[in-house]
C-alpha cells in the first residue's frame, strides 16, 4: 500500500512510499543482526568517533532537517531549528560519554568481581509525530553508543528526517545494517518489532495506549522496554511568585508544537489569592501568540497533525466554558485555536491527555490543596512550579509525583540530564548518563583467587 505524506500546514503531499510490511521488518531485524557482531566489536573510542561525525553532519545539515521537520510536522521552523540543534547535542553527548561508561572492580571473598558493560543486541526504536528526530535521537545516542544495531520504526506520518538521518548516518562512516529505518504502520511493522525473537529491546515513545501493547507483547520474549508514554503535567503557580514571569511562561508551556507535547503544563493551577491578576496577564499572554505558517521566522505556533486528531482536540472542548479562544485559521491545514478553559481536575479536559493547544486553569487553595491536585492523575511526566519561597519550591518538587520538574522556568529539558516518566507516564531514563543503562546489561564476572 502507497503511504502519502503531507504538510499539515496545507493538506499538500510532500512525499509517498510503498508501506513496508511484516517481511520488510524481518529483513531490517536481519540487517541489523548481521551487522551486530563487527558493531559491538568497534571500540569504544571509534564509535565515539563516528557518533560525533554523525553531530557534525548534522549540524551541517541543520537547516535541511529543520525544514524537513517543520513542513512534514506543521512545526514553527524556529522550534524545528532548536529540535534539530539538540540532536546534534544527544550524539555529542553519547559519543562523549561512550568511552566513560564502564563497570567496576569489586573485591570479593577468594577473588574478585569484575562487572562489564554489555550491548543487548539489536534494539528496536520506536518513535511518535511529534517531535520525530528528537526523540528518534534520544534513543539512538546511547543505543548506538554502547554497541547495538538499531530497527527505528518513526510514525507513518513524519517518517522523512528519520530517512535523512540513515543517509547521514552512512556518510559519517557507520557501516551498513547499524541504523535501518523502516517506514510502515505501527500495528503492523512496530507489533512485529515487538514481537521478534531477534529483537533485545524496544525504546518506545507514544502513547500510553500503545505502551501497554509494547508491554503485553515484549512478556513474551521477556524483551526489555523504556516506555515514555503521555503526560498531564501541572504547572503550579503561587501566589509570592513572579506572576508577570509566570503568566508570559505558561502559554508557551502548553502551546508550543501546538500542544503536541508530552512535557505540555496542560494544567494551570493558580493560588486563589491570586487568581484573577494572574487569568489576566495569562489571557493577555496567550493572545500575544503567533499562529500561522510554519516557514516563517515569526510564528509560534502551527497546525495540528491531522484532521483525525483536529477531531479528536474538539471533543475536549465542546461544552466547556472557555476562559480564551484564539481565531481559528479559516484555511487548507488542520487548525485549531489556542484555547483556555476553566476546570475542575475532574473534568474530562483536566484529566486526560488533549495533545493539542488546550490549557485547563485550575484555581487551588494552599500548598497542601495544589499538591493534591497537582498529583491526581494517572500521569507524572513533567511540571513546573512557580515561587519566590526556595523551601517552598523544594518541598513541592519532592512532592510531585512527577519524573521532570522545573521551577520558576517550563524547560526542563537537557541533554545532560534524565528524563522520563512515573505512574503511567512510563519508565526507564533517557538523556544523561542513565540512558546508557537502558541499552547495555551489565556482567558480572567472578576471578578466583584461590590456590
Ligand atoms: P502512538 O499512537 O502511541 O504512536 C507512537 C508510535 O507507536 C508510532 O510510531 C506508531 O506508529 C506506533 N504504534 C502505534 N500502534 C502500535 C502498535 N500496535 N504496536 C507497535 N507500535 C505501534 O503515539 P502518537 O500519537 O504518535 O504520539 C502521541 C503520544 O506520544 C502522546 O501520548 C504523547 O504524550 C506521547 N509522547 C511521549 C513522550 C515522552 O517522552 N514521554 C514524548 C513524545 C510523545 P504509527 O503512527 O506509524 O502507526
Ligand atoms: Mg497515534
Amino acid at each position: 500500500m502507497t503511504l502519502t505524506v503531507l504538510n499539515p500546514a496545507t493538506e499538500e503531499p510532500i512525499a509517498e512510499f510503498e508501506q513496508a510490511g511484516v517481511e520488510e521488518a524481518d529483513e531490517a531485524v536481519a540487517r541489523a543482526r548481521a551487522a551486530y557482531p563487527s558493531w559491538s566489536a568497534v571500540s569504544p573510542s571509534d564509535r565515539a568517533r563516528l557518533l560525533r561525525r554523525l553531530a557534525t553532519l548534522v549540524e551541517e545539515h541543520a537547516e535541511e532537517l529543520a525544514r524537513i521537520e517543520s513542513r512534514n510536522v506543521g512545526k514553527p521552523i524556529s522550534g524545528a531549528r532548536g529540535e534539530i540543534g539538540m540532536v546534534a547535542q544527544v550524539f555529542h553527548f553519547y559519543a562523549g560519554a561512550v568511552d566513560k561508561h564502564y563497570g567496576d572492580t569489586i573485591p570479593v571473598a577468594d577473588g574478585v568481581a569484575a562487572t562489564f558493560r554489555e550491548p543487548l543486541g539489536v534494539v528496536g526504536l520506536i518513535v511518535p509525530w511529534n517531535f520525530p528526530l528528537n526523540i528518534a535521537s534520544w534513543k539512538l545516542g546511547p543505543a548506538l553508543a554502547c554497541g547495538n544495531t538499531v530497527v527505528l520504526k518513526p510514525a507513518e506520518l513524519t517518517p522523512l528526517s528519520a530517512l535523512r538521518l540513515a543517509e547521514l548516518a552512512l556518510e559519517a562512516g557507520i557501516p551498513d545494517g547499524v541504523l535501518n529505518v523502516v517506514v510502515g504502520k505501527g500495528s503492523v511493522v512496530g507489533q512485529r518489532l515487538i514481537e521478534h525473537p531477534d529483537v533485545a529491546k524496544i525504546g518506545f515513545t507514544g502513547s500510553t495506549e500503545v505502551g501497554r501493547l509494547v508491554m503485553k507483547g515484549a512478556a513474551e520474549t521477556i524483551k526489555r522496554v523504556t516506555l515514555e508514554l503521555g503526560g498531564k503535567s501541572a504547572n503550579v503557580v503561587f501566589a509570592n511568585a513572579d506572576l508577570e514571569r509566570a503568566a508570559a511562561a505558561a502559554p508557551y508551556a502548553v502551546f508550543d508544537n501546538a500542544g503536541q507535547d508530552c512535557c505540555a503544563r496542560s494544567r494551570i493551577l493558580v493560588q486563589k489569592s491570586v487568581y484573577d491578576e494572574f487569568l489576566d496577564r495569562l489571557v493577555e499572554a496567550t493572545r500575544g501568540l503567533r499562529v500561522g505558517d510554519p516557514s516563517l521566522e515569526e510564528t509560534e505556533m502551527g497546525p495540528l497533525i491531522s484532521q483525525e486528531h483536529r477531531e479528536n482536540v474538539a471533543s475536549y472542548v465542546e461544552g466547556v466554558p472557555k476562559l480564551f479562544e484564539g481565531e481559528a485559521l479559516e484555511k487548507p491545514g488542520f487548525w485549531f485555536p489556542p484555547t483556555l478553559v476553566e476546570a475542575t481536575n475532574e473534568h474530562r479536559v483536566a484529566r486526560e491527555e488533549v495533545f493539542g493547544p488546550v490549557a485547563a486553569v485550575i484555581p487551588f487553595e494552599d500548598e497542601a490543596d495544589a499538591i493534591h491536585i497537582a498529583n491526581d492523575t494517572p500521569y507524572g511526566l513533567s511540571g513546573s512550579i512557580w515561587t519566590r519561597d526556595g523551601a517552598r519550591a523544594l518541598r513541592v518538587a519532592r512532592a510531585l509525583e512527577t519524573g521532570v520538574l522545573s521551577v520558576n522556568s517550563n524547560s526542563s529539558v537537557r541533554v545532560q540530564t534524565p528524563f522520563g516518566g512515573f505512574k503511567q507516564s512510563g519508565f526507564g531514563r533517557e538523556l544523561g548518563m542513565q540512558a546508557l543503562d537502558g541499552y547495555s546489561e551489565v556482567k558480572s564476572v567472578f576471578i578466583s583467587t584461590e590456590e
